[in-house]
């Protein structure tokens, strides 16, 4: 997690106050000096972070720092977006993520995203999770075991294994993000990308969702996006602060809420702008 730390509390001439012994630790996803344009507006600059695996990891920041952005890079979500410009390295296990030879549906099966709103398909509970594993052509062997895994981890099957065939849309909203989830586990995905996964969601099913997570780190690498800076307290191993494209900060999240290196990550956490 922390060579590009390095770099960049080197490059901004700080202290490296919060460097630690762990530098030999293996980053499962990683950037260096990653820099993504949308057409003439530059949203990251110089992006240098590393993803440790079975932990979770916060990007937390104001509206419009690159957070999205950042977290779409390691599956290449920002693929589709017109005048997408990038310069700079993103690697998933030490391999280049933008290599020309990359296998992009074999990238989406190792690094899954979840929305900040539920997009369950309109489609039945089980076609809903088995959609995972018939596009990436898993769905020969057991799909209703697969089906029923994905169920499990997210805490669905006992409540939904009678009404399997019962619309996705008929759920309750949490029910839904778990649905979601449910998809992404069914396909044995390494990293799970969480664009904001709470959002739409009460503070009791948010709770939930927090609880789950920390049950998932357990087999999964999680890298959520949230603007909520106590999620990120709760829940997170390592925080990452963002703030007009630029990676202000990144740490272990207790030393971040308690002892920041940048002033300006100081002034958001204390909730002075943002
Ligand atoms: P965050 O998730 O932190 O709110 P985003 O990554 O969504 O930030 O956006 C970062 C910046 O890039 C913002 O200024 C936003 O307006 C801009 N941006 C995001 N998506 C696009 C796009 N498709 N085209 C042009 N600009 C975009
Ligand atoms: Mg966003």
């Amino acid at each position: 997690m922390f060579s590009g730390f390095c770099d960049f509390i080197a490059s901004a001439g700080l202290q490296a106050t919060m460097v630690r012994a762990d530098i030999n630790m293996q980053a499962i996803l990683e950037t260096r000096s990653f820099d993504l344009w949308y057409g003439a507006f530059q949203a990251l600059i110089g992006v240098s972070l590393s993803v440790e695996p079975r932990a979770i990891t916060a990007i937390i920041g104001p509206s419009g720092c690159g957070k999205s952005t950042l977290v779409r890079v390691f599956n290449r979500m920002n693929d589709g977006i017109r005048g997408v410009r990038i310069s700079g390295e993103a690697l998933l296990d030490g391999r280049s993520i933008y290599d020309k030879a990359i296998d992009l549906r074999l990238l989406r099966k190792r690094v899954g995203m979840v929305f900040q709103r539920p997009n369950p398909f309109p489609l039945s509970v089980f076609e809903n999770v088995a959609y995972g594993p018939r596009i990436h052509g898993l769905s020969h062997g057991d799909l209703d075991a697969r089906v029923e895994m994905g169920l499990r981890q997210t805490g669905l099957w006992d409540t939904l294994k009678d009404r399997l065939n019962s619309s996705a849309l008929s759920l309750a909203l949490e029910q839904q993000q778990r649905i979601c989830i449910s998809r992404l586990l069914a396909v044995e995905p390494e990293v799970l990308l969480m664009d904001e996964p709470t959002s739409a969601l009460d503070p009791i099913a948010t709770a939930r969702i927090e609880e789950l997570l920390l049950e998932l780190k357990k087999s999964y690498t999680i890298v959520i996006v949230t603007h909520n800076m106590q999620q990120a307290a709760r829940i997170s191993d390592y925080t990452a602060f963002m703030l007009l494209g630029e990676l202000v900060e990144v740490g272990e999240t207790q030393t971040m809420f308690t002892l920041q290196s940048d002033p300006r990550t100081e002034q958001y956490i204390s909730g002075r702008f943002g």
